[in-house]
């Protein structure tokens, strides 16, 4: 199983200048064979990346000297890079999903066609193959620079795939891929429903409930600001760098304080529970709806969702998808009436058959759970409480050894 590990580094000013160096060299390689391509497309000709490579290894000692001062897998890996974009492009094109365009572009391509990268717009990045590198303790070794320091030790052990030094919000970063061994462990955790939501993030069907901290919002005021300075200062002069790197800062700090608090939601119930119930919420859909779509973002539902199946997967637990239209919200767990006419607003109400008091959320994610073992099983569950799962069950791979289960239709575990 491939995991990655990101990794702050601590590298000295001329570490940080040899970083910015590579990145440099890696964004030209990739602009100098984009532009040989179109040269050769202009001339009715396809070349390969193959071809590009041996051509700029030929010529770069003459024509780019200062490509010799870093690693060659910076510019090495962009042909690569280049490959990948073109094969989307043409892959877009045959399939008829190329990206819409509000405006026709500068250069005159078709939309999803490659770009030059840029200084100002692009993150600055460049990789390092797996013999190139290595990870002792707190030191990164890199070729031609030597050892710069890392925040932390690599907690991944296994064979080493790759690595990539990248650079946000004024920090360098490494991140490391590497091959893990796939020990599943047997999870002894019970069952569990979750509904998730903009005004709770998460309500479980034991009534616990994790805050929505809805952390844009809280900095959309300074974001608005410092957007607005940006637009008003000349394109790379000293000031729109300035703010520009404010601007990153901040977003930066959003990105953490959101990963923090989601992290922590979804680990603690992973933990917990084996056998996870979520509702499958069409997150694309919600975005497309202009008023919805801010909340939407910020609460991340799909981060969650992406998150609750991989971390099920590693601590030997099972996320069963709950399909989109079924009715957790109007339908009372208690005896199974359905409110028809419950509106969005509607909290908390009373069913009308068994006279039970209905909290919303946590009446949904009680349904999600029923719905969720009945899924798993083929059997419908009455009362659900304190159901223990035999772990495995209905995971596809080694493990999946009992009987049937009708949950492994292909579709169930797609992001
Ligand atoms: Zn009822």
């Amino acid at each position: 199983m491939n995991r990655a590990h990101v990794i702050r580094l601590n590298p000295t000013p001329e570490q940080a200048t040899y970083f910015r160096k590579a990145c440099g060299v890696a964004r030209h390689c990739y602009n100098w064979a984009l532009a040989q391509w179109k040269q050769a497309r202009a001339e009715g000709q396809r070349v390969t990346m193959r071809h590009l490579k041996r051509e700029y290894n030929r010529i770069k000692r003459e024509q780019f000297p200062w490509v010799l001062e870093v690693t060659k897998c910076a510019a090495e890996q962009e042909f690569s890079h280049l490959s990948a974009a073109l094969t989307n492009y043409f892959r877009m094109k045959e399939e008829g999903t190329q990206p819409k365009l509000k405006q026709a572009r500068k250069d005159g391509e078709e939309a999803g066609f490659p770009r030059y990268k840029s200084k100002k717009h692009d993150r600055l990045s460049f990789y390092l193959n797996n013999d190139k590198f290595h990870a002792d303790g707190h030191w990164l070794s890199v070729p031609k620079l030597g050892k710069v320091n890392m925040t932390e030790e690599l907690r991944l052990y296994g064979r080493i795939l790759s690595g990539t030094i990248f650079e946000q919000a004024g920090h360098w970063f490494v991140s490391i891929s590497v091959d893990v061994p796939h020990v599943i462990p047997i999870h002894r955790g019970g069952t569990v429903g979750i509904d998730l939501g903009i005004k709770v993030l998460a309500t479980t069907s034991e009534g616990k409930e994790f805050e929505n901290q809805k952390h844009y919002r809280r900095n959309l005021g300074r974001i608005k600001g410092l957007s607005k300075g940006l637009s008003r200062k000349q394109e790379g002069s000293q000031n729109w760098w300035k703010n520009s790197a404010k601007l990153a800062r901040t977003h930066y700090r959003i990105g953490n304080q959101r990963k923090d608090s989601l992290h922590k939601l979804t680990t603690s119930i992973v933990k917990d529970y084996a056998l996870i119930g979520l509702e499958d919420l069409n997150a694309k859909g919600m975005l497309a709806n202009h008023c919805l779509a801010q909340a939407v973002s910020d609460a991340s539902f799909f981060e969650v969702k992406r998150q609750f199946l991989y971390k099920s997967e590693q601590h030997g637990g099972y996320v069963q998808l709950v399909d989109r239209w079924f009715a957790s919200s109007k339908t009372c767990h208690q005896c199974g009436w359905v409110k028809e006419d419950l509106r969005l607003s509607d909290r908390e109400w009373d069913c009308e058959q068994c006279g039970a008091h209905i909290l919303r959320d946590s009446n949904a994610a009680q349904n999600v759970k029923v719905e969720a073992i009945r899924l798993m099983t083929g059997v419908p569950v009455v009362a659900s409480s304190g159901q223990k799962f035999a772990c495995g069950a209905g995971r596809s791979g080694p493990l999946a050894t009992s009987g049937e289960t009708p949950c492994c239709e292909a579709g169930t575990r797609v992001l």
